[in-house]
């Protein structure tokens, strides 16, 4: 369990913002590991496949995009969900291939879900305050929609174990995840914490 992974992406206006140092911050802070990092300019047809991993995913964002429209009592642009995301999937590869993006693997116990949690919700206009989409970013649908482009919400990070295992593979060899002791560790997850009093 302490050694799950998850990936985790600075997108380019993380970047470009100077926000990779506060964003690592969030998770060194809370206690996860570092076991990878290195700055890619990634190509378009990467892109794809790191979004389309699941095959699911094209068809849950869809559906998820026309609720979203419906619940807000707009007209989506399009009834079929696969017509929705090929547009989003666009403006994710014109995004993200916009510069260089962070790539990194973080590991500890519920590593996914706690990434998560301090991510915060897709659409920074509705993400909690506290989380990092919440905290420094201002985008919407609406606007993001109206303009033709991509969400910049920052980071990306995985949504399951089992995306995780997939994304980690295809951003990274095996040779370039390290696998290190962290003094902290000891504090965190040692059960009866003794060698602390002299
Ligand atoms: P994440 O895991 O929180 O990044 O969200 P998803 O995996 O559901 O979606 C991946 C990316 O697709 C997001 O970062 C957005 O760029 C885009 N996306 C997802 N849902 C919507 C939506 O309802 N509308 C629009 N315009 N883009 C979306
Ligand atoms: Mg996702």
């Amino acid at each position: 369990m302490k050694n799950e992974q998850t990936l985790i992406l600075i997108k380019p206006d993380g970047v470009q913002r100077n926000l990779i140092g506060e964003i690592i911050g969030r998770f060194e802070r809370v206690g996860l590991k570092l076991v990878a990092m290195k700055m890619v300019l990634p190509q378009s047809d990467f892109i794809e496949k790191h979004y389309t991993i699941d095959p699911e995913w094209r068809r849950i964002t869809g559906e998820k995009t026309i609720k979203g429209y419906r619940d807000k009592g707009l007209q989506p642009p399009f009834d079929d969900p696969y017509k929705i995301t090929e547009i989003i999937l666009d403006n994710l590869k014109k995004f993200m291939t916009a510069g260089p993006v962070i790539a990194m693997v973080w590991q500890g116990v519920h590593a996914v879900k706690i990434v998560r949690k301090l991510v915060g919700g897709t659409e920074p206009l509705s993400s909690d305050v506290g989380t990092i989409r919440g905290d420094f970013v201002l985008d919407s649908y609406q606007l993001s929609d109206t303009d033709d482009r991509a969400i910049r919400n920052l980071v990306h990070a995985s949504g399951s174990i089992e995306d995780a295992e997939k994304e980690i593979n295809l951003w990274f060899k095996s040779e370039e995840i390290i696998n290190y002791k962290l003094i902290s560790e000891k504090i965190l997850y040692d059960v009866d914490l003794d060698g602390i009093l002299e």
